[in-house]
Formats: C-alpha cells, structure tokens, sequence
C-alpha cells in the first residue's frame, strides 16, 4: 500500500492510493497513521480495505509526513562514496549516525524557510523509512522485518549551522520544516528491494543528484541492525539513509546553496515526488 496523511497541518488524516493512483480518505476507519497502526498486523488489515470504496481526497490537497507522532528521527551522514569524497570525508568504517529534531519534520511539498540570516542552505535527497516494530540487537539478515515501509525523504541542511558553529552536525539539521518526507509511505511488502530505488533532485529545473540507493555504502538491513545496537528503534521511528553526491557544498570551485525563491523537486521511482519552494 501507499499509505499517506492529507490535510492542513497539524489536522492530517489518514488516506492511501488507490490501485488508479488516486489518493482515499480513511479517517472512516483509522485514527490516524500513528505509532501502533505502522504493526504488521495493522498494516495486514489497512490492506485488506476496499479502497475504491473509500472517499476521494480532493486533489490539490495538502499532504503531511505519512506517519504521525514519530518519536525518533534519525540520520546515516556519508554513505554514498561518491558523496564522501565531494565532502572531502574519508569513506566510514562504520555508519555516520546523527538526529534530527522530530519538529523539522514536515509535508513532501511544504514550502522550506531558511533561518533568518542563513547563507548556506543545503538539500539532500535520501531514502527514508519508517519502523514497524520495536528494534533492538536486531541480526542483519531480521533487519528488514521492523521495517514497516520507505519514503522519500530531503535531508535539508544549513552548512554554516552544521559545520561551523561547533558539535554535532545536529544543529545544522533541525530548522522547522528540514526533514519533508512523504509524498507517502510504501508499504515494505511492496518493496522488497530498497537497494534499487532511483535517487534525482533538481533545483530550479537543473539536476543536481542522480544516483541511486544501490550504490548505499551500508544498506537498509545493515543500518537497522547497527542503530538497534546502540538504540532502541520505536514504532513510527523515521530513519533517513544518507545522501548521494551532488549536493551545494560539493560544487567546485565554489559551493553552492540554495536562495529564497528556489524549488526543489525530487523523484524517486514508486516513492514519489517532492516539490519544495525555499522561502
Ligand atoms: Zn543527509
């Protein structure tokens, strides 16, 4: 399924396309998409529903983050070589693992503001995914089972807030609004291969990144299961996986970032797309 959250902000309601690619109301049935109903047996009855039965979403309707109510938002920094090398970073031994405020979530298309001041604002198109249920000392080869689906996801960042204001490059991760992910989540049982998916962000029409999730140094299985050693993962927990080369701090000679009035608009093959105006 292609679960998604539709609405203004902070009154979303649950919804998934139907097999026309159209997009169902289904606050009839659910709640709303939070921790518990990312289960497997949840996610086996969400499948089981008629959604050609369901209400149409009107188009044009705003889209929130498909799941609600994350506790967790976690980051893999440098794991495309590519990717390490533009950032003039060794390739790691072990994944780069760092957080991003869960307040920096935000809808697939909502607009991006940069802080006041800000000169250095970055994009980052990533695989996402979502935990279905609770990792911990998870083995690779159990990995994929907690997973309860994947996104697409950019991992927008402000380079001077990351790199020069001193610590964890948190800091420079956590703005109001730089973690849209969305447009929906797919399901894991419609993705059994999340090391195949295209990767592409263009900003103002001209490509910046084209890769793709096989060429991820650590996979999604090998994340989950790294993370699960040092962490519990939670239901509802969102997980972005690093990004590709291309970024505005990789370009030569000179770096560069996004201005007030750009659009960012990503693709990623059955995840979706994303388009952000940077404000
Ligand atoms: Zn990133």
């Amino acid at each position: 399924m292609k679960l998604l959250r539709h609405g203004p902000i902070g009154a979303e309601r649950p919804g998934a396309l139907d097999d026309t690619g159209q997009a169902r109301d289904l606050s009839l049935l659910v709640p709303d998409f939070t921790p518990d109903w990312m289960a497997p047996d949840k996610l086996r009855a969400l499948a089981a529903i008629d959604l050609r039965r369901m209400p149409l979403v009107p188009a044009g309707t705003r889209l929130g983050t498909p799941v609600a109510g994350t506790r967790q938002f976690v980051a893999i920094g440098l794991n495309y070589r590519k990717h390490a090398l533009e950032s003039g970073l060794e390739i790691p031994k072990e994944p780069v693992v760092f957080t991003k405020a869960i307040t920096s979530l935000a809808g697939p298309n909502d607009d991006v503001l940069l802080p006041e001041g800000s000169t250095a604002g970055d994009w980052e198109i990533e695989l996402g995914f979502v935990i279905g249920t609770t990792a911990r000392n998870v083995p690779v080869h159990q990995a994929l089972k907690h997973v309860a689906g994947y996104c697409l996801a950019n991992d927008v960042s402000e380079r001077d807030w990351q790199i020069k204001r001193n610590g964890q490059w948190g800091k420079g991760k956590s703005f109001d609004g730089f973690g849209p992910i969305g447009p929906w989540l797919v399901t894991a049982d419609e993705l059994p291969d999340p090391q195949a998916i295209p990767l592409e962000l263009a900003v103002n029409g001209v490509m910046k990144q084209c890769s793709s999730t096989a060429d991820m140094i650590f996979p999604v299985a090998e994340i989950v299961s790294y993370l699960s050693q040092f962490m519990t993962l939670l239901p509802g927990d969102v997980v972005i996986t690093g990004t590709p080369e291309g970024v505005g701090l990789g370009v030569k000679p000179n770096p560069e970032f996004l201005r007030r009035g750009d659009v960012m608009t990503l693709s990623a093959g059955p995840l979706g797309t994303q388009r952000q105006q940077v404000l």
